[in-house]
């Protein structure tokens, strides 16, 4: 069986054909200027991959789409599958799912990116066999996917950890990049906060360790919330500035510190594996999509 899937980005929409192995077979990149710009090329895509010419097994049977956000993921809303109030401002309020609903007539499912690059981990990448894991993407925003007894988590809309609150590190008086809070964890860890900070972006900054002992401290702060209230068996983390790896030895140190053996478990022991890298080399969030089409396909 095939599948569609669409990885949307605030900067380029990733339209792809996969199978149930999560194989990618077709991918395409198409900018993200403003829906009418950028939808028809998107159903355009898809539509080729529906074409009566092809024989029935190389049609696509569904569409999964992990959406950046905020998108509205809960099926019984009447904006269920709209952006919501991003600051995108073309894709205010766009019924991206029910637009591809009418166009493409298949079953569509959507989720939020993080969520969808969760969802490609626990099935094909990092996170297999898991029931509760969390995905942070750290870059331009802060997001956070989770999946709580082998469901996503919703909630009243979805979780939004990259507003956490966190602690101020002792001697860091940077007043925080958050236009809603300020010194929250988006507002002191991402990629714009560290550029604010120190002066230049962050790949400029590889060589200064105070710059990701201080990012360490916060990230670790935000994993420990988090690790006391979902309990995850595993935190996987992606994004831009995760790819300055040398923060990983870090996180885990400090994460470690402010657990304090408060709770002790077999994951957290295994601190190399309980704090890792995203696995799928860039294809999570797409991969997820595919794994969002199956389910969707399947609901039907
Ligand atoms: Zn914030």
């Amino acid at each position: 069986m095939l599948y569609g899937a669409l990885e949307a980005g605030g900067t380029k929409m990733i339209c792809a054909v996969g199978n149930e192995s999560g194989q990618i077979l077709d991918q395409e990149s198409i900018p993200t200027t403003t829906p009418d710009e950028t939808m028809p090329k998107i159903i355009e895509y898809f539509k080729a991959k529906l074409s009566p010419e092809l024989p029935e097994d190389d049609r696509i049977a569904a569409l999964g789409i992990a959406c950046f956000g905020p998108v509205d993921v809960r099926p019984k809303s009447k904006t269920y599958g709209n952006i919501l109030y991003t600051p995108k401002i073309p894709w205010r309020n766009y019924p991206i799912l029910q637009t591809l609903k009418d166009a493409l007539n298949i079953p569509v499912a959507i989720d939020t990116d993080v969520n969808g690059s969760l969802l490609g981990e626990a099935t094909w990448g990092c996170a297999q066999g898991l029931t509760d894991a969390v995905y942070f993407t750290i870059g331009t925003g802060i997001g956070m996917g989770a999946m709580s007894g082998g469901n996503l988590i919703h909630g009243m809309l979805h979780p939004e950890a990259g507003h956490l609150f966190l602690n101020r590190v002792p001697g860091d008086d940077y007043k925080g990049h958050c236009p809603s809070h300020g010194a929250c964890f988006e507002g002191m860890a991402s990629g714009p906060a560290v550029a604010e900070r120190w002066g230049k972006p962050g790949k400029e900054l590889a060589d200064m360790p105070e710059v990701w002992e201080l990012e360490a401290k916060y990230i670790a702060q935000a994993l420990t919330d988090i690790t006391f209230v979902l309990s995850p068996q595993k935190i996987i983390l992606g994004g831009g500035i995760m790819s300055q790896t040398q923060l990983f030895p870090l996180i885990r140190k400090y994460l470690a510190e402010y657990i304090n053996e408060y709770i002790t478990t077999k994951e957290l022991r295994n601190m190399n594996a309980y704090v890792s890298p995203a696995a799928l080399n860039g294809n999570q969030g797409i991969m997820g999509a595919i794994k969002l089409a199956e389910m969707a396909a399947e609901a039907e």
